[in-house]
């Protein structure tokens, strides 16, 4: 074995040692993270790695910064048979991959070579340019990017030695950037290039065993993790929530809900260690935008953070040691920041690599909500209102049914005794039950379904919360509790197909019941009107003048994909035009409403409602529309806010209603 070899050798056993030592605790914290089961589909997992990772399918929707990682992605995986070969060298110098195959692979590392060169400059820029972009000032990713055009131009020197040393009349056109290294080596003479190209030669290889062991230990640890945090992602609903059997453990005497870091699950702790910090999942957090104390990159990090603190405690297995470990909330997290999230899912949308924030944020929750009711007196009065009348409102559950007084509308208990079939269920929900102003839409959804000659039932009284608010606000108790009674009564009537106004009912009937037992067809009102305008069933022929300003609710859009249905229907309404609001669709902001926020007092930085309320305002509309009873409700007070009474705030329903 010659010195150059041995050299190599002595390098490699040390940086690949050194790899495996940062990365064997890292991996050990995975397998003694708690279990959770995101094994199941393997051809769904394949289709998202390959969707989300390999196809780099999120990363457009910013279209420069995503073509340049896009660049950055392909360009290693091109360029890493590049770098095995330069290892290769150290013990066999002339190996080379063979005639045509060689030229084509040098064509396609070449043209890769120079985009990645390209990106890194950009990312560089971007990293230090005088007004900071959404990844910021980070010094790591000045660092790396550097490392990756050190790689880069080491390796065109390398060539371009070689091409110089041999004399190269041939092939130059397959190694573009090799050529002008050659050219620009070329005066030096044969001896000086193949010196330059020997030191390019070791410090190329240095680089990249630098560039290894630097992986674990920052945010590019995602270039490891990325595409499993991918395979692993959820495959369910959006901000899908962990089943637990909450009453054997609370039976058990066991904990609910993320108390540690101990707590997190395997998913959890491979999210921590995948975020790239590049900042996306901040651009439409109505909870950044609006100077609340939580972030999904910051969150990420101070888990991270918190975990490496006490990882020795956590792979020692010591059960003493586990349960006192420093709590997350109230140590490293602030309460603030796990209580501002709306759920509105917009930074899961956003994320390239698919990292959840919801089911962690409703974790921490649920530990504070059950096992130290710790949570604010408001919200406490919308759970007892929930456990006592079976609404947050806490208004007498007699009530419910008070608004189908006078309109002789059949409920399912009665079709039920006639031995007929259920018809299509009316979900009315509690907003549409108890608030006044809401009971409007639930009125002209009565009007709409008549006009259509829908036959439809209710529950009446029978009818429960879904427990949505429980559930997002973490006393998942409570809210197993309330799906479990609705689940038994719905299937007792045999409810096949219901329909609902508010998306927050439609979510919990259609996504979280499935979990129990409750299998329905479940749609919401804005794509059922629309296939009754589409099949000709339901007609519109008076006009209804007026402009909207479309808000799309979260749990209609970025949770169940329907955006076009409602804009849809508003066309079609004769005189009635749909304005956009700047952000808008899957990019919309939220409305504050959400994660049971509506229940909540909101007491730091700007109002949410009045931030999206601007927006409203800046388009001129003279009304503002959506198709969920809260978002109705906070736009609505969020325009009276900035002193615009005289825009209008209708449900979807409510405009149709006007056309019949
Ligand atoms: S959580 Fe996702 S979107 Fe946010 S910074 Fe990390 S990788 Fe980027
Ligand atoms: S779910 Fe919405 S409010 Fe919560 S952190 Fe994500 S973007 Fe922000």
């Amino acid at each position: 074995m010659d010195v150059t070899a041995i050299v190599m050798t002595v390098l490699l056993v040390a940086g690949m040692g050194m790899f495996i030592s940062l990365m064997l605790p890292r991996f050990r914290l995975l397998l003694a993270a708690s279990p959770e089961n995101r094994f199941g589909n393997l051809g769904a997992r394949v289709g998202r790695a390959l969707k989300f990772a390999f196809g780099q399918y999120r990363m457009p929707r910013d279209p420069v910064a995503g073509f340049a990682h896009i660049f950055l992605f392909f360009g290693f995986l091109v360029v890493a048979l590049a770098t095995v070969l330069h290892f290769v060298h150290a013990f066999a110098p002339t190996f080379h991959l063979p005639g045509q195959v060689g030229l084509v692979y040098a064509l396609i590392k070449d043209i890769f070579e120079l985009l990645v060169s390209l990106a890194a400059i950009y990312g560089i820029w971007r990293r230090l340019k005088p007004v900071p972009s959404r990844v910021g000032r980070s010094w790591e990713g000045v660092f790396v990017l550097f490392m990756i055009l050190l790689l880069m131009i080491t390796d065109f020197i390398v060539t371009g030695s070689e091409l110089v040393v041999a004399n190269a009349t041939t092939g130059l056109p397959y190694m573009p950037a090799g050529h002008v290294a050659m050219l620009a080596l070329a005066p030096l003479g044969a001896d000086a290039a193949h010196i330059v190209g020997v030191v390019s030669w070791w410090i190329h290889c240095i680089a990249i065993l630098v560039f290894l062991n630097f992986l674990p230990i920052g945010k590019h640890f995602h270039v490891i993790t990325a595409i499993p945090n991918v395979f692993f992602s959820n495959l369910k609903s959006p901000g899908a929530i962990v089943k637990q059997d909450v009453e054997k453990l609370i039976e058990e005497e066991k904990p609910v809900g993320i108390r540690s870091a101990a707590d997190l699950s395997w998913n959890m702790v491979l999210n921590t260690y995948s975020c790239t910090e590049c900042g996306r999942c901040n651009m439409f957090c109505p909870t950044v935008v609006t100077d609340k104390p939580l972030s999904h990159r910051q969150l990420n990090l101070d888990l991270k953070h918190a975990l490496y603190e006490v990882k020795d405690d956590i792979l020692s297995g010591d059960a003493e040691k586990l349960a006192n470990l420093p709590a997350l909330v109230d140590g490293k997290i602030s309460a603030d920041t796990i209580w501002a999230c709306t759920t509105c899912g917009s930074c899961e949308q956003e994320c390239p690599v698919l990292i959840e924030q919801i089911p962690r944020i409703i974790g921490m929750r649920q530990y504070k909500a059950m096992m130290e009711g710790d949570i604010s007196p408001e919200l406490a009065r919308a759970f007892e209102g929930m456990e006592r009348n079976n609404n947050p409102w806490g208004l007498g559950f007699d009530q419910r049914d008070a608004w189908a007084k006078d309109l002789d509308i059949p409920r399912m208990a009665d079709v039920a005794g006639e031995g007929k079939e259920a018809p299509l269920l009316y979900w009315v929900g509690c907003a549409g039950s108890f608030d006044d102003r809401i009971k409007k839409i639930t009125i002209a959804m009565v009007e709409v379904l008549r006009a259509a000659g829908i036959e439809f039932a209710i529950l009446g009284q029978e009818e429960g919360c879904t427990g949505d608010t429980a559930r997002r606000a973490g006393n998942e108790y409570l809210f197993q509790t309330m799906a479990k009674t609705n689940i038994e009564m719905l299937n007792g009537y045999g409810v096949k197909k219901i329909l609902t106004t508010c998306p927050h009912c439609f979510q919990t009937l259609k996504n979280d019941y499935r979990e129990f037992d409750g299998n329905y067809e479940v749609i919401h009102h804005t794509q059922f009107i629309h296939d009754l305008l589409k099949s000709g069933k339901l007609k519109l022929n008076k006009e209804v003048k007026t402009q909207v300003a479309w808000h799309d609710s979260c749990y209609l859009g970025r949770y169940n994909d329907i955006y076009d249905a409602p804009r849809d229907v508003l066309n079609a309404v004769p005189g009635t035009s749909v304005i956009e609001l700047e952000r808008n669709k899957s990019r919309g902001v939220c409305c504050g409403a959400g994660g049971g926020r509506f229940w909540m007092e909101e007491t730091i930085g700007e109002r949410i409602n009045v931030h999206r309320s601007k927006e409203v305002v800046a388009t001129g509309a003279d009304c503002v529309g959506s198709a969920c009873p809260f978002c109705l409700t906070m736009l609505k007070d969020g325009v009276a806010d900035l002193g615009n009474e005289e825009i209008k705030a209708l449900d979807l329903v409510e405009i149709v209603a006007k056309a019949l």
